[in-house]
């Protein structure tokens, strides 16, 4: 391994079982169907499925839920069908709030979609004007802490 510079190096993309658009690398490095072919990685192609209709409509008041919701199916506005399972049901019992009208994909999507970009923009404390990297663009409203205005603030 080390006369093939392999010795310490991360694991080759060629061992990697899973399609790059189905890893978390996807959502931090975007890449599209050809440029990552053409960088060694695979690619999942989703098996279509067709779509079951809807056999229930979802309760808006989560208690008053029973636990047969998890053996119904539900179309997603994306075309794909999904189920609640019974810890999701009690899950959200618990906390008394909504049962998801989406498919985990579509929600892991819009949870996505609400981070900030992976860029750094350069600063000013709110407090002590000293300069820090953040990766809230200077347009955005809020008010950036450097580190320990932020402990301060905190403890
Ligand atoms: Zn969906
Ligand atoms: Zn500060």
């Amino acid at each position: 391994m080390r006369k093939t510079g392999e010795y310490g190096e991360f694991f080759p993309i060629a061992l990697c079982p899973f399609g790059y658009n189905e890893t978390m690398a996807m959502d931090a490095f975007p890449l599209s169907f050809t440029s990552a072919i053409s960088q060694g990685f695979r690619w999942y192609e989703e098996p279509k499925k067709e779509l079951i209709p809807q056999t229930c409509v979802i309760p808006n008041d989560t208690q008053e839920i029973s636990d047969t919701l998890s053996t119904e199916i539900f179309e997603c506005h994306c075309g794909k069908n999904f189920k609640i399972i019974l810890p999701e049901i009690s899950f959200y019992k618990k906390l008394k709030i909504p049962i998801p009208q989406n498919c985990p994909s579509c929600r892991h999507t819009t949870r996505m979609a609400k981070r900030n970009p992976l860029k750094l923009y350069e600063g000013v404390c709110g407090r002590c004007k000293k300069l820090v990297k953040t990766s809230y663009s200077p347009q955005k409203p809020e008010i950036i802490l450097c580190k320990d205005c932020y402990q301060k603030e905190v403890y």
